[in-house]
């Protein structure tokens, strides 16, 4: 393409596209607003419908040796440690052989690590917050000093202050639930069965997912996702909860479940959001990226997983086309429709993790038995089929 790309936001899909841009020749700078690029506290699973393209980056290697890949994915009850569901993934290996690319859990500040170290110096400008920007492509940030690019990306977060250039009505709603996070030691877990595996323990109006992250999966990342309080909504998040807000909410649950939580005593929250269908995803010389455009309820663990796709299916359309307008049409409608259905399946999912005992939860456990745990259409999809430079001709 003509002219240069200016991304704001150095999250995982601002990163993903730069080094997906730079990669193919177009200059490219990262505008972010935090000093440096850590987020406390917090994983993140990687699925190998991201992490194909994170290996065409030719970064996997270095993911993968300090990460750790989940041994079973498996659901159990809220009050014992009995098995629902158990399903191989890194045991057999079956999960890479089938999808190409393996399952992993990672600290997200290790994830960040690896992706920006890939960037040549001087690409990703920290203390760089934007404070205004336009349609035709011109950046203002807090120092006063203004930019211009042939295109602007916003890949600025679920709070995305770009997003009101492309759709100004757009705002996230409050899904009603909100997530804690925390990361315990494995040696201070001695109830916990299968520590090395990624678990989803079910119950009335809560659920806990964990998986181990590090190189020697020696600690537990959680997410235990409560039914919120509206004022949870109040902030953007995350915020400090009052302390033994998870204790309380676990009391009752299985001995492992009760040992994570009480090992964090005063875990922050994150309200979680969903994001309505945007009218459209671009505007003049603005196009929206990741959660800017989606965001999504984690519980497939896609938000993340769903940026990178996006990131290297527009860094695709970019690189092979001087006409940005046809670019952004072609990346719309390649990446709503996939978006669209990741998220519904997401915020469904939401509502089934959270049933009381009963006739509900007793025919879920028995679809999940029978069910194809990993969506294939989720993991098995090649985002870039349509657009890898061999197929488009611009
Ligand atoms: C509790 C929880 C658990 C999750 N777990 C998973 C998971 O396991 N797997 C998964 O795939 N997804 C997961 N997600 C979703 C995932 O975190 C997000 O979808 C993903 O981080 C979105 O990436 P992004 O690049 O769009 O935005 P972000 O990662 O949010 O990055 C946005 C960046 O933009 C910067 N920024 C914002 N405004 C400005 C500005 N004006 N100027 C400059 N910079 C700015 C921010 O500082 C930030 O660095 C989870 C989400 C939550 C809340």
């Amino acid at each position: 393409m003509d002219g240069s790309v200016a991304i704001v936001g150095a999250g995982i899909g601002g990163l993903t596209l730069a080094l997906s841009l730079h990669a193919r020749g177009v200059p490219v700078t990262v505008y972010e607003r935090a000093a440096e690029l850590r987020e406390v506290g917090a994983a993140v699973a990687l699925s190998a419908n991201g992490l194909r393209p994170i290996d065409e980056l030719g970064l996997l290697g270095e993911l993968e040796a300090v990460a750790t890949q989940p041994t079973e994915l498996i659901h159990r009850g809220w009050r014992t440690h009995d098995r629902v569901t158990a399903f191989p993934v890194g045991l057999d290996g079956s999960y890479r052989e089938r999808f190409g690319a393996p399952y992993l859990g990672i600290h997200r500040a290790e994830f960040q690590r690896v992706l920006s170290g890939a960037c040549p110096p001087g690409m990703i400008r920290l203390s760089s917050e934007v404070v205004s920007a336009d349609r035709d492509g011109t950046l203002t940030l807090a120092s006063g000093e203004t930019v211009t690019a042939s295109v602007v990306v916003g890949a600025d977060g679920v709070h995305s202050g770009l997003r009101s250039l492309v759709d100004p009505a757009a705002a996230p709603a409050y899904t009603g639930t909100s997530g804690f996070r925390g990361i315990v030691p494995v040696s201070s877990l001695p109830s916990l069965p299968d520590p090395g595996a990624i678990q989803f323990w079910m119950g009335p109006d809560a659920h806990l997912l964990h998986y181990a992250i590090g190189p020697d999966g020696g600690d537990v990342n959680f997410l235990a996702v409560l039914e919120g309080p509206a004022q949870w909504a109040a902030g953007p998040g995350p915020a400090e909860a009052e302390p033994g807000t998870l204790a309380r909410a676990f009391a009752g649950w299985a001995p492992a479940v009760r040992e994570m939580v009480e090992a964090v005593p005063q875990s922050a929250h994150w309200p979680l959001y969903t994001l309505p269908p945007l009218s459209r995803w671009t505007a003049g010389r603005v196009v929206l990226l990741g959660d800017a455009a989606h965001t999504m309820l984690p519980h497939h663990g896609q938000g993340a997983n769903q940026s990178i796709e996006d990131a290297v299916v527009l860094a695709d359309l970019l690189a092979a086309s001087d006409d940005h307008v046809r670019a952004f049409a072609l990346y719309e409608r390649i990446r709503r429709y996939r978006t669209r259905q990741v998220q519904r399946s997401s915020l469904v999912t939401s509502e089934l993790l959270h049933l009381p005992d009963g006739p509900r939860s007793a025919a879920r456990d028995e679809k999940l038995a029978g069910l194809d745990p990993w969506l294939a259409w989720i993991h098995g999809t090649d985002p870039r089929a349509q657009t890898r430079p061999a197929v488009v001709t611009a």
